[in-house]
This record gives C-alpha cells, sequence and structure tokens, in this order.
C-alpha cells in the first residue's frame, strides 16, 4: 500500500469539526495517510506572529497535497484573508468545484453534474486596493482624470480588477483539459465583456482563442454573467463545465451549491502546477460552530476529490457510494439538509452522521 503525506490545516469555526470527521472518514476507507497538521489563520497570529506561518506553506510544498478546513476573514478591517493569500503564495490558479445531485439532500433539480472552474489568482481578488482618503486612491482617481478615462468620486475607495493574457489563457485551458480528461462535452466561458471591455473582454477574446485549439474535440459556448445566472437556475442542466474569472466563479459557485442542497454538501480543489490545497466552498459558518451541527459532507468530498488526485480511485468511490446512500436512505442527515429539505425529521450531529456514513462506508 502506497503511504501519502498530506498537510492538514484544520481551519477554524465549524472547520475544526468537519476537518475532524473528514479524516476519521479518510482513515477509515483504508487509505495510508500520514498527516501533517500545520496551522493557519487568526488562532496562530499570537503564537508565530502571521496567520499565514512560512512553515505551513513548506509542508504544502513539500508534500504537493493539503486539505484545509475554512479560515474566517473578518469583514473590512486590516486583515487580509488567509485563503486568499495561501492560494495567491502557491499559485493554486484553478479552483475546480464539481456540482452535482445528490438525491436526499434537498436540491431543486435531479440533473445538475456541472463543473465550476473558478480562476483563482487575479480579478477583484488580486487585493489591490487604495483606501478611500489615501494618497494612492487620489492618485488613480486623478490619472484618470488626465488621461480622460473616467471621472471617480473623490471620496471613493478603489479596488482594482486586472485580468491578464496569462492568468485567461492557463485558467481556460486547464478548462479544456479538464473537459477532455473527464469526457465531458462543452466549456461555457462566462463573462461581463460587453460593460467592462479591457478586464473581461480579454478573458472572452482568449477563451474564443483557446477553445479554437480544441475545435472538434469539445464544444464552446459563452454567456454574459448575468443570463447565466438566469439560466443556470431555470435548466442548470445545459451547463457542463464553466469557466469563469474570480469574482464571478465565486459567486456562481454558492448558487450552484444552493441549487443542489446548500453549502454543506458543496466541494472544492484549489490546483496549482505545483501543488493542490483541497476545500469545502463553504466558509467558517460562525452561527453554528462548536455545537456539532456543521455538516461535514463538502469536507469528505473534497477529501474524495484529493483521493482521486493521489491515485487512490477505489477508496474516492467507495466515499462517495457512502454519501449517497446515505442521502437516499435519509434517517440521518445534519440540520441545514433537513430545513433544505423541509423535513420535520430531527436533525444528526456533525459527529452522529460521520459514525453512521463510517459504517455504510464499511458495508460496501
Ligand atoms: P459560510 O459559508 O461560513 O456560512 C454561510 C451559511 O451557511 C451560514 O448560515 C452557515 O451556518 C451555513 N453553512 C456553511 N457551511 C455549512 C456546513 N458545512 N454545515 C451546515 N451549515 C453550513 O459563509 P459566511 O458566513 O459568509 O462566512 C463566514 C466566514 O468564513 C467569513 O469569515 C468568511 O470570510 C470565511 N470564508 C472562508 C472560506 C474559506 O476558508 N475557503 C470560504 C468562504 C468564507
Amino acid at each position: 500500500m502506497t503511504r501519502h503525506v498530506v498537510t492538514l490545516i484544520p481551519g477554524d469555526g465549524i472547520g475544526v469539526e468537519t476537518s475532524a470527521a473528514m479524516q476519521r472518514v479518510v482513515d477509515a476507507s483504508g487509505v495510508d495517510i500520514a498527516w501533517e497538521i500545520a496551522l493557519a489563520g487568526a488562532e496562530c497570529i499570537e503564537t508565530e506572529g502571521t496567520p499565514l506561518p512560512e512553515s505551513t506553506l513548506e509542508s504544502i510544498r513539500r508534500n504537493g497535497v493539503a486539505i484545509k478546513g475554512p479560515i474566517a476573514t473578518p469583514v473590512a478591517g486590516g486583515f487580509r484573508s488567509v485563503n486568499v493569500a495561501l492560494r495567491k503564495a502557491l499559485d493554486l490558479y484553478n479552483c475546480l468545484r464539481p456540482v452535482r445531485s445528490l438525491p436526499g439532500a434537498g436540491g431543486r433539480y435531479e440533473d445538475v453534474d456541472l463543473v465550476i472552474v473558478r480562476e483563482n489568482s487575479e480579478d477583484l481578488y488580486a487585493g489591490v486596493e487604495f483606501e478611500q482618503g489615501s494618497e494612492g486612491a487620489g492618485k488613480i482617481i486623478d490619472l484618470c482624470q488626465s488621461v480622460g478615462a473616467g471621472s471617480i468620486r473623490r471620496d471613493s475607495g478603489i479596488s482594482i480588477k486586472p485580468i491578464s493574457v496569462t492568468g485567461s489563457r492557463r485558467i481556460v485551458r486547464a478548462a479544456f483539459e479538464y473537459a477532455l480528461a473527464q469526457g465531458r462535452r462543452k466549456v461555457t466561458a462566462v463573462h461581463k465583456a460587453n460593460i467592462m471591455k479591457h478586464s473581461d473582454g480579454l478573458f472572452l477574446t482568449v477563451a474564443r482563442e483557446v477553445a479554437a485549439e480544441y475545435e472538434g474535440r469539445v464544444a464552446f459556448d459563452e454567456r454574459i454573467v448575468d443570463a447565466f445566472c438566469m439560466n443556470l437556475v431555470i435548466e442548470p442542466g445545459q451547463f457542463d463545465v464553466v469557466v469563469f474569472p474570480n469574482l464571478y466563479g465565486d459567486i456562481a459557485s454558492d448558487l450552484a451549491a444552493g441549487l443542489v442542497g446548500g453549502l454543506g454538501i458543496a466541494p472544492g480543489a484549489n490546483i496549482g502546477d505545483g501543488c493542490a490545497v483541497f476545500e469545502a466552498v463553504h466558509g467558517s459558518a460562525p452561527d453554528i460552530a462548536g455545537q456539532d451541527k456543521a455538516n461535514p459532507t463538502a469536507e469528505i468530498l473534497s477529501a474524495a476529490m484529493m483521493l482521486d488526485h493521489l491515485g487512490e480511485r477505489e477508496a474516492a468511490s467507495r466515499i462517495r457510494e457512502a454519501v449517497r446512500r446515505v442521502y437516499a436512505e435519509g434517517s440521518c442527515l445534519t440540520g441545514d439538509i433537513r430545513w433544505a429539505t423541509g423535513s420535520k425529521e430531527p436533525a444528526a450531529s456533525c459527529t452522529a452522521f460521520t459514525e453512521n456514513l463510517i459504517e455504510v462506508m464499511r458495508s460496501l
């Protein structure tokens, strides 16, 4: 049996609970994993002086594979997102988020099977921002005025939206390569090029160029983001692999997750050329943290993606099949799913759900 060394960042809020559940399920699947625990988030600022210690980055670089729980980012204030910083530091440019109907999870449709490919390194997430009233903001406002780019109110805060040829090309190519490898039929590029001609317009131009390289092998389609949202809600079955600039991909991920039962079941991966970090779409859910109420399915399904990545396909399939059976059977599901399905049955705790899932997996 191959032994895999995997970096595990438990995260905070419900991450502590969902990571522990994920770890129990993966260990019970029989795959031999040596977990290397690494810290990130507000908790390690006191001990390490930073929310993202270099030792954590080194662990991921060394092992090439990591799985993490969510990490909270306070709104506003000086503390930037650790999640964004991690993706940036390791250049994890490809955010893959499969969205599949899971019967029994309370989804609005039974036939959703699409994959969101979100550019993960630029766009409004690049972190190039100028505080309202700052010298930098003033200079940008003056520059825009002087080159005739338009007038911006003096009391504006400014976030810059860079979208490059390099960043667009590699993410669209990743989407097409993924489609080819998975035997999928179509890639749709989503944009707002009619309004943002030099950022989204560039993304679309590059997407069309890359699509031409795959002509005859994978079909190509394009949608304006607002129309895409309506199309997705009305007829999600028309989408297959969908590639987005960063911000639209983030929003569409939650929208798509909502169609199949919610954030509790939405897995994901952040992939770069050198390493991959797997994580659920959801955040640290402070409203239910520490109460053993969280649904660990999203992190468990993220672990199944990780096992596929490690070549442990049989264990990955067994975890997915156990999840499918637990939801179809329906007697031991967490509160978020009870709410989504409108069920009055009592909600299972995170621990009870995990123990039942392991029992079902062992029976397969
Ligand atoms: P959230 O995803 O944490 O929660 C949104 C809602 O969904 C809440 O009502 C929550 O209770 C529920 N929910 C989410 N995951 C659930 C689960 N597994 N089981 C049951 N219910 C679940 O989003 P938010 O409230 O906007 O963000 C909270 C914090 O998480 C913020 O600090 C945010 O920055 C951070 N965040 C981190 C990541 C990450 O680490 N990758 C991603 C998104 C948000």
